[in-house]
């Protein structure tokens, strides 16, 4: 059987030392505080909002919150953005993707000053993730570095394939396995024989947004398995990219969702707030 990769852990163990390092700042008069920001009510984004918000209390993190109407215009939007990144104790600004179709995403990314960038999207976090700088990194990607580094996965030399090619996931998670010295091969949509290209990895990270795709066939014996992909099945049950029971008795350590990577993302960004205010002082 493989090595079952236990996001619920290895998160619960990131949110641990944090909580021991915020209460260390906490003494030497440091605080830590995120905004987070709603636009309408959308159910999905509000329970991953509710989340965020508990993460941080458990954690020790202030947190901020503004639910704004549906109708919130870009401007009012932006003019809150602009006074957060003016405002001396927040150290860490999250608006909640999607935002509703009249508001312009990017221009909402871009107005996000980029020290407190803590979902790591801004195109200055992105290229300096490109070229090697430090900035923030978007959290999904970061959490399966995590996951890796503390299942004692090596990456430095291994085939590393990445299925999907999104800003939030597939490129960022490519530069990320690249800086960790893997030799790295985005595949997408348009890739010719992917089954071939998949099937040269070491470690497969499946961030293709389709429900059970990834079939042992894609698979190479013995290879590491991150499955990205969240959805609900027939059933209604949550299930990954990557059909679970096909692939686990081929390849060497394999994520399960729900349990994998998804608990990562908000470990990271709390990661990412709690160096933003030990960077800023
Ligand atoms: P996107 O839809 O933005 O990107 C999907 C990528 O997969 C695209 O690059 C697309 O190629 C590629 N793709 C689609 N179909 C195929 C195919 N048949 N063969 C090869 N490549 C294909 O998704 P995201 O990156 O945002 O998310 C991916 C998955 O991860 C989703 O299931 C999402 O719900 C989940 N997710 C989970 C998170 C977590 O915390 N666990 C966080 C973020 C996302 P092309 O570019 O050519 O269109």
């Amino acid at each position: 059987m493989p090595q079952i990769i236990n996001g619920k852990e290895i998160s619960a163990q990131i949110k641990e030392e944090l909580k021991e390092k915020v209460a260390a700042m906490k003494k030497e008069g440091i605080s830590v505080c995120l905004a987070v920001i709603q636009v309408g009510d959308d159910p999905a984004s509000s329970v991953y909002v509710g989340n965020k918000k508990k993460a941080c209390a458990y954690i020790g993190i202030a947190s901020l919150s503004y639910e704004l109407p549906e109708e919130t215009t870009q401007e009012e939007l932006l003019a809150l953005i602009d006074k957060l990144n003016k405002q001396e104790d927040v150290d860490g600004i999250l608006v909640q993707l999607p935002v509703p179709e009249h508001i312009d995403e990017d221009a909402v990314i871009r107005a996000i000053a980029p020290e407190k960038d803590v979902d790591g999207f801004h195109p200055q976090s992105m290229g300096a993730l490109c070229i090697g700088q430090r900035g923030f990194v978007s959290c999904t990607p970061a959490g399966i570095i995590q996951l890796l580094k503390r299942s004692g996965i090596e990456i430095a030399g291994k085939e590393c394939v990445v299925i999907g090619r999104s800003n939030i996931v597939g490129k960022p998670m490519a530069l990320l396995l690249l800086r960790e010295n893997g030799t790295v091969t985005v595949a997408h949509s348009r890739t010719k024989d992917l089954k071939e290209v998949t099937k040269r990895a070491d470690i497969l990270v499946a961030a293709v947004g389709k429900p059970r795709m990834i079939t042992r066939e894609y698979i190479k014996e013995g290879a590491v398995v991150i499955d990205v992909g969240i959805h609900r099945n027939e059933n209604n049950k949550l299930c990954g990219d990557v059909d679970y029971d096909d692939v686990a008795p081929v390849c060497s350590a394999i994520t399960p969702v729900p349990g994998g990577v998804g608990p990562m993302t908000i470990a990271m960004l709390m990661n990412n707030c709690v160096e933003s205010a030990a960077l800023k002082r």
